[in-house]
């Protein structure tokens, strides 16, 4: 069985206040057409001027990605024909990319091969195109296209893998770690359907020649189109054909890859160095500032979840979502243990909110409220159901924790008197059932809690009417 070997060409929309060589607004879902320019429209005679924030993002990603930092670089004009590209050239890094190098480290726990370094060849920066928008006018029964530049010069990254990933899997797990680096970094929302991350793939076999599928804009996608091209190219070599050189197009419908143009070479786009930018010169007092000023890191914020005792798919999962990853240190801060944190955090809590469609930021919880919460199951003030219920109502009402503990009922009963009587009440109004435990049909215990429980509307502490009831039963005897 050959192997695949498989590299991935990502495209990040930085999300920068304004474009990358112009002042132009950044905005997704902007009215079309509102945030454009001389520079952007590529007008004669305007001139491009570089984003200092564009290039600080950079050199940040650069460094998370463990690349080195160029302190000299230039920007090129990459040349090609192209209706959403007026100005028949794209500005962008050729032989001096602004960071090289670098690798990545996949989690263990997310693919089986664990532990993975997979190597960055380089990040450069570029710009992006305007969209196009294609249509078809039945009335005239011609096709369409048009032309969106809110999207042309906005600052793109682009991060070119090495050859290292071996699986789909593996691919999709190289994407999830990057978004998450991209997020904990605050420079890309990464969303991959607004097309902040946008991915093209080389796969070839046994590191022979390689197809290229370009412009995947999901995971899935990129998933599908993987398994679908190894296959492809697994089938070609059974009957004795080659593996073409050439891009690929992914047909989400119909679920295959279809041949677009054959491979361009770099000599295609007559790169040369773009005239009306100054080459840049990086102060390595910079890169050490922005190296010092980095965030925790998705890698290095994994290790430190699990050193407090998290199960790593937790601790892959906090790591992931850096919003998360904060509520939850705010909650340790003001004294929340971590295993219980996590287990709230991600279970209940992500449970309500996905059934209510609702994102945590949408609602009043806290991680001081949170820790409230976990405090009173903790002190046995409400257990751990009445915790659930009690989260529920955290989750729509901004009133402190034992306000609503108050106002909803939900206060644990712990006074063994009262549950005594409850218990002897419970015993006294089914003889048959008592009678039958004493015969030795111990489920009935359940039956008996059950009981209890309804008298108490649900408060009566579990361990203590546990305990009572078996003393009970048995005295009865
Ligand atoms: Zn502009
Ligand atoms: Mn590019």
């Amino acid at each position: 069985m050959p192997k695949p070997t498989i590299g991935l060409e990502v495209h990040v929309q930085l999300r920068t206040d304004s474009k990358m060589f112009c002042a132009c607004p950044m905005e997704f879902g902007a009215e079309p057409n509102t945030r454009v320019c001389p520079v952007c429209l590529a007008l004669p005679g305007s001139l491009p001027v570089l984003n200092r924030v564009a290039l600080e993002s950079t050199i940040a990603l650069g460094l998370a990605l463990h690349c080195h930092i160029t302190p000299f670089s230039q920007f090129h004009r990459k040349n090609y024909f192209y209706p959403d590209l007026p100005k028949g050239y794209q500005i962008s890094q050729y032989d001096l990319p602004l960071a090289s190098d670098g690798y990545l480290t996949l989690p263990k726990e997310s693919i089986a091969a664990s532990f993975k370094k997979v190597g960055i060849i380089r990040v450069h920066m570029e710009e992006d195109t305007a969209k196009s928008i294609h249509g078809a006018s039945l009335a005239h029964n011609v096709g369409y296209a048009l032309l969106d530049f809110n999207r042309s010069g906005v600052p793109l990254l682009e991060v070119v893998s090495a050859p290292d990933l071996e699986s789909p899997e593996e691919a999709s797990a190289y994407l999830v770690e990057l978004r998450a680096i991209l997020r904990t970094l605050g420079i890309s929302s990464g969303n991959m359907e607004e097309g902040a991350l946008r991915c093209d793939v080389n796969i070839s076999l046994d590191r022979g020649t390689r197809a290229e599928v370009k412009n995947l804009n999901s995971f899935r996608a990129v998933r599908k189109a993987l398994e679908y091209e190894f296959q492809r190219q697994c089938e070609r070599v059974e009957r004795g054909e080659a593996v073409l050189l050439e891009t690929r197009h992914w047909d989400e419908a119909k679920g295959v890859t279809i041949p677009g143009r054959s491979k361009e070479e770099a000599e295609d786009y007559r790169y040369f160095p773009e005239p009306d930018l100054l080459p840049l010169e990086i102060d390595v007092r910079w890169v050490e500032q922005v190296h010092r000023s980095l965030p925790e890191l998705p890698e290095g914020r994994r290790e430190r979840l699990a050193s407090l005792g998290l199960h790593p798919s937790e601790a892959i999962t906090l790591a992931h979502n850096p919003e998360l990853a904060c509520f939850f240190d705010g909650a340790l801060e003001v004294g929340a243990p971590p295993k219980e944190t996590a287990n709230w955090l991600l279970g209940e809590v992500q449970r309500i909110l996905h059934a209510g469609g609702k994102s945590l930021e949408e609602t009043p919880l806290t991680p001081v409220r949170l820790a409230e919460l976990l405090r009173l199951i903790q002190q046995g003030v409400i257990s751990s159901k009445g915790g659930k219920a009690l989260l529920e109502v955290m989750l729509t009402s901004d009133r402190p924790p034992a306000e609503l503990v108050e106002a909803l009922g939900l206060a644990q009963v712990s006074d063994p008197v009262q549950i005594r009587l409850w218990v002897q009440e419970a015993i006294a109004a089914n003889p048959k059932q008592s009678e039958q435990y004493r015969q030795g049909k111990e489920a009935l215990l359940a039956f008996f809690a059950g009981q209890v429980m309804k008298k108490s509307f649900g408060n009566a502490n579990p361990e203590l009417l546990d305990r009572i009831l078996k003393e009970e039963l048995q005295a009865t005897a």
